[in-house]
């Protein structure tokens, strides 16, 4: 098939209530990709306004950060037939990017600093505390290797190397993992909590982490990834992606590298 037969449907989680920190670019870099490469693209809300079934037909979904308001009001969004529809979606492989303030929607429940405890999907085996204003939020820079064993050997397929990811973290809720994997392991930053070295969370195919920036075009492989994965799983046939000029990215992450003074064991992505 050649690419102008294949549809991508990105789903785009509630865009004007969880957008924060410039997360609409793992939209657009979703989307651009994917047409650069001659695949037809379409961008659909997933938000008050939709239905269990609009959540059904997409391909990949994109969920940003949110403020602790913003989160209530989605999770009470959320329930009943759409929840299931978007447990059944992430259950069954359709993949997808959360940051931030989406795990932590996905996961058990995020206890706010002030304010009552929010119950999230319960998709994820996480929960996320915020411990109260006096407490410093993290924030900074973040670099992790991805960890998470299927997706660290399929990004390794892909690009050759070791996947490193940066980013940029902003959160006050300390997430900490129940039996869910982690998407990787903080070499530069806070991470989950601050405490146990781990970043964000793998399940499924949904990637689960703190890094904005927005991640994904920080990180264009990931997209690619994310791509790949939705065109597999909808055409059920191989998809291999042709490669992008992407060296300016490289370029970007070299410098954060260097910036940050992070020696990575093993080479970062070249181009
Ligand atoms: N409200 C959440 C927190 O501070 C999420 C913030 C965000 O999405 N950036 O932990």
């Amino acid at each position: 098939m050649n690419p102008q037969q294949f549809e991508l449907v990105i789903g785009w989680l509630y865009p004007t209530l969880m957008s924060t920190y410039g997360d609409r670019g793992n939209v657009i870099t979703i989307e651009r990709r994917a047409q650069w490469r001659g695949y037809n693209v379409k961008v659909v809300s997933l938000d008050q306004n939709s239905t269990a079934d609009d959540i059904k037909s997409v391909d990949v979904i994109v969920g940003g950060g949110a403020q602790d308001r913003q989160q209530e009001i989605v999770m009470r969004d959320l329930q009943g037939v759409k929840a299931e529809a978007m447990r059944e979606k992430l259950e069954n492989g359709t993949p997808g990017v959360f940051t931030c303030g989406s795990p932590q929607l996905l996961g058990h429940y995020y206890e706010p600093g002030l304010g009552k405890r929010i119950e999230g999907l319960g998709i994820l085996d996480l929960v996320s505390v915020h411990p109260g204003d006096n407490t410093k939020r993290c924030i900074g820079n973040l670099v992790i290797e991805v960890t998470a064993s299927r997706l660290a050997q399929e990004l390794r397929e892909m690009t050759g190397t070791t996947p490193y990811l940066v980013g940029f973290e902003n959160h006050g809720g300390r997430t900490k993992l129940g039996k869910v994997e982690a998407l990787g392991k903080v070499i530069y930053g806070l991470g989950n909590n601050g405490e146990d070295g781990t970043e964000g969370a793998f399940y499924q195919n949904a990637i689960a982490t703190y890094s904005h920036g927005p991640l994904l075009p920080k990180n264009p492989f990931v997209a690619d990834w994310l791509i790949q994965t939705a065109l597999r799983l909808k055409y059920q046939q191989p998809v291999t992606l042709s490669l992008l000029e992407d060296s300016l990215a490289t370029k970007g992450r070299e410098a954060i590298f260097k910036r940050l003074k992070v020696n990575l064991p093993t080479p970062a992505l070249q181009n």
